[in-house]
């Protein structure tokens, strides 16, 4: 077993540009730095939740806590539009460092963080992680550029991500796929009924069926 992290939740308000939602199952996942200096987790949240911005990112890690400020299944605007498909179909994690962030414990919730999402979305980290840098060369280097100063290459983050995967351990696929857990919203005796409560679900995002018992 290796470390196990708490991810926390604290979303961005959905009227903001930044937020534009959506609904898909991410492809792969981009690593950042923040390339503001000394700036935390908390704070670009904050920053990030108080006016419209033409950027944003799902996900901020500092040496405290790894914060998710747009749900994983919505877009992000992280990358440049014209150079790749990341906002679309990427994860953007920043990784939060300098200042009085220690860099060791940011960067051990970073790499934690990256191994979760290979296990979670059974990516493989050397085809599903991209540097900024490798989808915008032009005029990206992060996270290359924060890396540097504390010594690690792009090529150990991806080593320590594989080997943090590997303390994971296997996914139990018997075990999680065997059972199917159903959510119900609802059971009415007037048919009427039911094909309402399919509509509202259905307006909320969700899909739904009827199925009639006796
Ligand atoms: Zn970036």
């Amino acid at each position: 077993m290796g470390a196990n992290y708490k991810i926390t939740t604290m979303l961005l308000d959905q009227r903001w540009n930044q937020r534009p939602g959506g609904n898909r199952i991410p492809r792969y996942a981009v690593a950042h730095d923040t390339g503001n200096e000394g700036s935390t987790a908390k704070q670009n949240y904050k920053y990030f939740n108080s006016r419209n911005l033409e950027a944003s990112a799902h996900v901020f890690i500092d040496d405290q806590e790894i914060l998710l400020i747009i749900p994983l299944s919505e877009k992000a605007w992280h990358v440049r539009s014209q150079v790749s498909d990341a906002n679309d179909w990427a994860l953007g994690v920043e990784l939060c460092h300098g200042g009085n962030i220690i860099w060791k414990e940011a960067y051990k919730r970073y790499v934690w963080f990256f191994a979760w999402l290979c296990r979670h979305y059974r990516w493989i980290p050397e085809h599903s992680i991209k540097g900024h840098f490798q989808l915008d060369p032009a005029r990206r280097t992060d996270p290359v550029n924060a890396f540097k100063k504390y010594g690690v290459t792009y090529q150990h983050f991806l080593q320590a991500v594989e080997a943090e995967l590997t303390k994971m351990g296997p996914v139990d696929d018997e075990k999680e796929q065997g059972t199917l857990y159903r959510v119900q919203i609802g059971s009415y005796r007037q048919p009427e009924n039911a094909v309402e409560m399919v509509k509202l679900a259905k307006k909320a995002g969700f899909d739904a069926v009827i199925i009639k018992t006796k």
